[in-house]
């Protein structure tokens, strides 16, 4: 086994950040990867000439400056605007909620005339305190937006009945009172132009750095632990703990990808079907995250499922008794202190990527002792 000054487990996004900070800092890095590829859940691969976002879709978006440079040295970004739609039933409704999906609905073409309607659609679902996610949904929204666009998606995303569904999954429901497609507010966003692959690759080619994919730091733990003084961790906490305390619980996805011989399918990169019948939440057409021209297309449905362990964690389930959970291996990883658990799954929680390569910068910074840029002291506004 080759000597490192730092073994980190995982060639996703956090583990990649930070072995390039390490290696940089004159540090020596292995990085064991337990699936054949790097890149982790942003791994892209071609299929058909057509790169394909193999675990859904993924677009880059960001508030921070710092992070929008950061990645810029090792991808060019194409310009992207996330406009996803709904196709309710056949009929297509723009997202997120702005004066489009009004007009779509009721025809009105004016801000004050959308507020009007969802003033009256809500006022019978005013309560102090809504107590379930529908509850919540409806006061905020009212009973047309909330049916045709938010129940059956939401019924099949978690697989659980709205009301079933505490409110506080959807806090806010923001409703745009301009005609404004873009999915996200943030200033930066993007796609990289040769894949996310290429990207984590070139963040992973440096002389310090040794990369071992197909390979199981969980099954050699122990080993490993006695070799390394220095380890980061990005593998699911619970797993680490041999999931003494029990096992945390996600939301599964399958993938269903097609390659059509035709040029085109639905227009656009996201469409979500958010009618209960249809089975999957939405379809991704990849050849448009970057205008890719081509004969042929490639498509992926996306089906939530429940998880189980032989299944890949996607969406933690972040209520109180998982947080509660969650807390216990906080406390018994104190015993590891050469173990820095980083990343979605060390961390048990839903980051975008944008926030993982701040987090692994600011641990980098903080762990190589590096002086603080000023731009990623004041960066995370998130
Ligand atoms: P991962 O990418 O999961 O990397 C962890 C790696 O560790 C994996 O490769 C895993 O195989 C490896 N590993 C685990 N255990 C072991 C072990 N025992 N031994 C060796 N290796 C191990 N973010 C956005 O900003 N924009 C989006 O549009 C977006 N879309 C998303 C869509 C979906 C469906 C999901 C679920 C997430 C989305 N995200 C998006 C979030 C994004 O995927 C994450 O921010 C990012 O992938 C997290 O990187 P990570 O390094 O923390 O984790």
């Amino acid at each position: 086994m080759p000597e490192a000054d730092y073994l980190i487990i995982g060639a996703g996004l956090f583990g990649a950040v930070f072995a390039r900070e390490a290696a940089e800092a004159g540090k020596s890095v292995l990085v064991l990867e337990k699936r054949p590829h790097i890149a982790g859940n942003i791994y892209t691969k071609q299929v058909a000439g057509i790169e394909v976002h193999q675990y859904g879709a993924h677009i880059f978006h960001t508030k921070n400056q710092a992070v929008w440079r950061y990645v810029h040295q090792f991808a060019d970004f194409l310009p992207f605007i996330n406009s996803p739609l709904a196709n309710y039933k056949g009929t297509l409704y723009p997202l997120p909620f702005n004066m489009h999906t009004f007009h779509a609905l009721w025809g009105v073409t004016s801000p004050a005339e959308a507020r009007a309607i969802i003033q009256k659609e809500t006022a019978p679902y005013q309560l102090k305190k809504p107590t379930n996610l529908e509850e919540q949904a409806l006061s905020m929204v009212g009973p047309e937006i909330y049916h045709k666009l938010i129940e059956g998606y939401t019924q099949k995303q978690w697989g659980k009945e709205p009301r079933e569904l505490p409110s506080f999954i959807i806090k806010r429901i923001p409703l745009r009172w301009t005609f404004d497609n873009n999915y996200f507010n943030d200033p930066f966003q993007g796609i990289p132009q040769k894949g996310y692959t290429d990207m984590v690759e070139k963040m992973l080619s440096h002389p310090n750095i040794t990369v071992q994919t197909n390979t199981d730091f969980l099954s050699r733990k122990e080993t490993y632990l006695k070799q390394f003084s220095k380890i980061i961790y990005t593998g699911m906490i619970d797993e680490f703990f041999d999931y003494r305390f029990g096992a945390l619980e996600y939301r599964s996805l399958r993938f269903e990808t097609e390659v059509l011989q035709q040029a085109d399918l639905q227009e656009n990169a996201v469409i979500n079907y958010t009618d209960q019948e249809t089975p999957f939440t939405r379809i991704i057409e990849h050849k448009h995250f970057t205008k890719q021209e081509s004969d042929q297309t490639v498509v992926t449905k996306e089906y939530p499922e429940a998880w189980n362990q032989t299944k890949e964690p996607f969406y933690p389930i972040n209520d109180k008794k998982n947080q509660r959970l969650y807390k216990k291996y906080v406390k018994k990883a104190h015993e590891y202190p050469q173990v820095h658990f980083g990343g979605r799954l060390g961390s048990y929680q839903y980051l975008d990527m944008d926030q993982v390569i701040y987090q692994a910068l600011v641990f980098a910074k903080h762990e190589l002792h590096m002086p603080q840029e000023k731009s990623l002291e004041v960066a995370d506004k998130r």
